[in-house]
């Protein structure tokens, strides 16, 4: 019986014919996610560009935009440009794009004017005010946040 088998890699078998199916959110160009039309995720249809954004920084695995209603003066969300659901799920491949959200949270404190005070949450369950469930860190930084009355 032929074998599925997912259409990317699919090209050639030798001569046998196969089944082939698609797989939408497997990774696509290594890091890259497809969610095209697929993913109902605001995030991963932010990082495919299907829907605009004010992007700060950009890596092959990390997208930083501006947060649609900053909180404080600078108010960036850092997303992985793999959908994780948050924290809790991580699976062994989701490790290196939470590695490097940290190094691009480096990179932008960095780029702070100085004295470089800020902030990184990650809302982690909707119980812990996670609106969104593609992992995040909210980076923070302008507005001290245990001066009280802060909320995300
Ligand atoms: P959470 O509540 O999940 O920790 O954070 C989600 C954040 O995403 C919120 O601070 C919210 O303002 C932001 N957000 C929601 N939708 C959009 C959007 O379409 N664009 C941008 N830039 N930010 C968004
Ligand atoms: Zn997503």
């Amino acid at each position: 019986m032929a074998k599925l088998v997912d259409a990317r890699d699919s090209k050639s078998r030798g001569g046998d014919t196969v089944s082939v199916r698609i797989r939408p959110s497997a990774p696509v160009n290594g890091l890259r996610v497809s969610s095209k039309n697929q993913n109902p995720c605001i995030f991963c249809k932010i990082i495919n560009k299907e829907i605009p954004s004010k992007i700060i920084k950009e890596t092959d695995s990390v997208l930083v935009i501006e947060d649609i209603a900053p909180k404080a003066p600078v108010h960036y969300l850092v997303l992985p440009k793999k959908h994780i659901q948050n924290l809790s799920l991580l699976a062994q491949d989701d490790y290196e794009y939470v590695l490097h959200t940290i190094k691009v949270i480096n990179e932008l404190s960095q780029e702070l004017v100085p004295p470089a005070a800020f902030n990184v949450i990650a809302n982690n369950g909707a119980g812990a005010g996670q609106s969104v469930f593609h992992l995040h860190w909210h980076f923070i930084s302008g507005k001290n946040i245990y001066d009280g009355g802060f909320s995300l």
